[in-house]
């Protein structure tokens, strides 16, 4: 095999060096503005991220564990509140829960989709149920309508975690689709440079088709201010600064070829990786399309940690996502009593992530699952 081989798990350097000149400008234009914060550039790419979702508020934060934090701070919700979260999840989805001293009742996933379904959460409802996150995992959204008809006959709120998901389409058994994070109450999402929508630093977003909570979070993002040093509450400073949203607004009109270059890899893999008996494929739910910001297969045959480093050591970089379930880490000691849930308890033995970016050519997709195969071979 060639030397110089390098896989990355996710490639900025080339997608951006196919942006370059436009990004380089847009750049310098902040610089030479002056208007670092708030200024012209994030105007323009709330306005743009509000037109490619179809909703009616976008309020640009600073990272996307702030969109949640906020969002669930705009909620009035008490202490001691019950909040129902997936127990596979990255950690900031329970984290804010934890933060905001709310109760976060972590709760299994599907097996196929690693997503939460409405019968586990119908389940998990208690009097105490305030809010449901429900996390849209590797890209694929959860089942939402249904979820949204439960959250109704409930009274909770639905904040879509919405990180690994932005571009996605939700389909409604009526036909409509919507954007993945404008179904619930609010969505959130984060701009994190490796995410499919992805900034040169920190970014995130929050989204909502309800007036009243558009206001609500934009004052909470905002000192809890309703005019300039008039504070209603107390809320946070959490702000998109001026060269991200410059950026960002450059890529988002990239974000659907992302996507579609993120699916043509996932067709690649599907197809030469089918046919391993110790491996599954991501299972694609029809209602959603899937934007794989991960490419998620389960090793069945116990052998997962062995196949990482098999492939570590022919240079294909590979990643757990996630290695522990939310509830055995000793920062939710505390938080919650759940102490084993299957699925989840599983999914973190089996799951190994590839490498998924925008970029991945035929070569390297070849390489990768010729690599991958050989392992059982
Ligand atoms: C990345 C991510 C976040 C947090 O975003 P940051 O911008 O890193 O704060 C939250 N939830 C999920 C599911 C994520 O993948």
């Amino acid at each position: 095999m060639e030397q110089t081989r390098n896989i990355q798990m996710v490639d900025l350097k080339t997608q951006y060096l196919k942006l370059k000149p436009e990004i380089d400008q847009a750049v310098l234009d902040v610089l030479e503005s002056c208007a670092y914060i708030n200024g012209p550039a994030v105007r323009d790419f709330q306005a743009s991220m509000e037109a490619y979702h179809q909703v009616a508020h976008v309020i640009p934060c600073a990272n996307g564990t702030d969109a949640l934090q906020i969002a669930l701070m705009a909620l009035d919700l008490q202490p001691g509140d019950e909040v129902i979260v997936p127990a596979f999840t990255y950690v900031s989805t329970a984290e804010v829960i934890a933060l905001l001293h709310l109760k976060p009742v972590m709760v299994d996933v599907d097996p196929e989709t690693f997503n939460i379904t409405p019968e586990i959460i119908e389940a998990a409802i208690t009097e105490k149920t305030k809010a449901i996150v429900p996390v849209n995992l590797f890209g694929q959204s959860c089942d939402l309508e249904p979820i949204m008809e439960i959250a109704k006959k409930h009274g909770l709120f639905v904040v879509e975690d919405n990180a690994q998901a932005i571009g996605a389409d939700y389909t409604f058994a009526d036909g409509r689709t919507r954007k993945t994070g404008t179904i619930g109450h609010i969505g959130c999402t984060s701009f994190y440079p490796s995410k499919n929508l992805g900034a040169y630093g920190d970014g995130g977003a929050i989204t909502t088709n309800d007036d009243e909570l558009g206001q609500k979070l934009r004052m909470v993002a905002n000192h809890g201010q309703t005019r300039r040093y008039y504070h209603g509450m107390v809320g946070v400073n959490s702000r998109l600064d001026s060269i991200q949203a410059a950026v960002l607004n450059i890529k988002l009109r990239e974000l659907d070829n992302y996507a579609a270059a993120r699916n043509r890899a996932a067709d690649f893999y599907d197809e030469a990786l089918s046919g391993v008996s110790a491996l599954v494929t991501p299972k694609r739910e029809p209602k959603s399309n899937h934007v794989f910001h991960q490419y998620t297969l389960k090793v069945t045959d116990g052998r997962r940690d062995d196949l990482q480093r098999y492939l570590s050591d022919r240079s294909v970089p590979s990643m757990i996502y996630y290695p522990v379930p939310l509830y055995e880490q000793d920062a939710f000691k505390g938080f919650t009593d759940v102490t084993h849930l299957p699925v989840t308890h599983e999914l973190c033995e089996q799951v190994i992530s590839l490498p998924m970016h925008s970029e991945l050519d035929e070569d390297s997709l070849q390489f990768i699952t010729d690599t991958v195969r050989s392992f059982w071979s």
